[in-house]
């Protein structure tokens, strides 16, 4: 399961974040996830309960931000939402390059 590594990463982070700060325990964790990063919601928060179990971020908050996916036309330079992977321009049918959307990254670390 592709969440289960996502999971990991997110703790070892966290966990670096707790040692540098001389801390014991993580209370919580902003994570920004892209519509497009493949990440299933549910999936990673059942994957990040099971995997931060005996660690010290036992019972943290996983708080997500969805990143939703948005691009520019490459002819109007407009920018779109985009919706079920049209990236073609609604208004002048130039291509839509990706702005956002894909990301999969830890915005911060609540320790204690
Ligand atoms: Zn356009």
């Amino acid at each position: 399961m592709h969440e289960m590594s996502v999971a990991d990463g997110i703790l070892k982070i966290a966990v670096d974040v707790m040692k540098k700060n001389h801390c014991r325990s993580i209370k919580a964790i902003g994570l920004k996830v892209g519509e497009m990063s493949g990440v299933e919601l549910e999936a990673l928060n059942l994957a990040f309960d099971v995997i931060t179990r005996g660690t010290p971020a036992e019972g943290a908050a996983l708080r997500i931000k969805r990143i939703p996916i948005t691009a520019q036309c490459n002819r109007c330079q407009k920018i779109f939402r985009v919706e079920h992977y049209n990236f073609f321009c609604p208004e002048c049918d130039g291509v839509l390059i990706l702005k956002s959307g894909r990301e999969l990254q830890v915005e911060y670390v609540d320790v204690d």
